[in-house]
């Protein structure tokens, strides 16, 4: 048998959990790799450690950042970032990115693209999970998320590409969901997805700086106007539509002042734990079913039955009703 020396060394959870509580940077990007590692061992140490951890976490104000391919939201992030440790926050970058893998270069929280995040003592940058089921990754992050807490980091932007479902996932995971748009010409409601507004908690107008100050605010009069028409994400909270500068920093500010207040509002009305509450809930579902998912696909039995059933109903003589009793029966439900 070949040795494998990597086998033999059992994480310890305990020591890693020192340090992450330590605000250990080294250790904290360990446990990261031990929780996005699929090794059974490992996936059994990362949970003990989350769990050990728990204490600690929660106190991180999550945001959530989402727009188009090259809106600016890793300038954003970098300007952003580098104004909040200037405040004596510690923040963590995380990504989600199905489509991200290491070797292919992910477009997502890479340290070039944050090239003032990437070298600040009080800042950590952390690429997306390799790629896997969007559940897959989505948990990861999150997980990552909580450790980043534990280690003391208080404010999280978790950046993601602007696909509707990876864009659920961050907005299930952050406590304020930021939507970059671009002062696009002509019809700017074309790039507003309906989907992501009803996840806003703001949207901002980016490259409002040089000759496109007049075409960034118009169309952010353009957005807010159609946003009437659209029912807001929480009853005490309107998304208010801003336009900013991730480049010259313009408008950087205000954006954070916003989040704050919309922190304290959602805190007054006992709104922001409640939404927590609901995310840690829909989070355990969402494990669930992907666990569950995942164990019938892998099942032999199911898997000699399926493909004859799947062809009866792609040919449309078998009805997916009586195709799903079938399955269920044969599946003890
Ligand atoms: P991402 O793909 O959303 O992360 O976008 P990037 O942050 O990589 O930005 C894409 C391009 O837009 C880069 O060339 C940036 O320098 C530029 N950019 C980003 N933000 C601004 C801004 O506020 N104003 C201007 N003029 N350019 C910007």
């Amino acid at each position: 048998m070949v040795s494998r020396p990597e086998q033999a060394e059992a994480p310890d959870v305990a020591r890693l959990a020192r340090g992450i509580r330590a605000g250990e940077r080294a250790v904290l990007a360990r446990a990261i790799t031990l929780i996005e590692s699929r090794r059974a061992d490992h996936q059994k140490a990362a949970r003990g450690l989350v769990q050990e951890l728990l204490p600690q976490t929660g106190a991180a104000l999550r945001v959530g950042i989402t727009g188009a391919p090259g809106v600016g939201k890793s300038t954003l992030i970098d300007t952003l970032g580098t104004f909040l440790t200037g405040k004596g926050h510690k923040v963590a970058v995380l990504a989600v990115d199905p489509s991200s893998t290491r070797s292919g270069g992910s477009i997502l929280a890479d340290k070039t693209r944050m090239p003032r995040l990437a070298i600040d003592p009080n800042a950590f940058v952390r690429p997306s999970p390799a790629s896997g089921t969007l559940g897959g990754v989505a948990a990861k992050t999150r997980e990552c998320m909580l450790l980043c807490e534990a280690a003391a980091y208080d404010v999280v932007l978790v950046e993601t590409i602007g696909t509707g479902q990876s864009e659920t996932a961050v907005a299930d995971m952050t406590d304020f969901f930021l939507v970059l748009l671009l002062p696009g010409a002509g019809d700017e409601l074309q790039g507003l997805k309906k989907g992501v507004v009803e996840l806003a908690d703001m949207l901002a107008v980016n490259k409002a700086d040089g000759d496109n100050v007049a075409r960034a605010r118009a169309a952010a009069a353009e957005y807010r106007a159609a946003l009437h028409i659209l029912s807001p994400r929480s009853p005490g909270w309107t998304a208010p539509v801003v336009t900013c500068s991730a480049l010259t920093g313009e408008g950087v500010a205000e954006l954070w002042t916003t989040i704050l207040d919309h922190r304290a509002r959602m805190t007054a009305a006992s709104d922001f734990a409640a939404r927590r509450r609901e995310q840690q809930v829909k989070w355990m579902w969402a494990m669930l079913e992907d666990r569950l998912i995942a164990r019938l696909k892998s099942d032999p039995a199911l898997r000699a039955k399926l493909p004859k059933l799947e062809a009866a109903v792609a040919a449309g003589e078998l009805s997916v009703s009586l195709a799903v009793d079938e399955l269920a029966e044969f599946l003890g439900l």
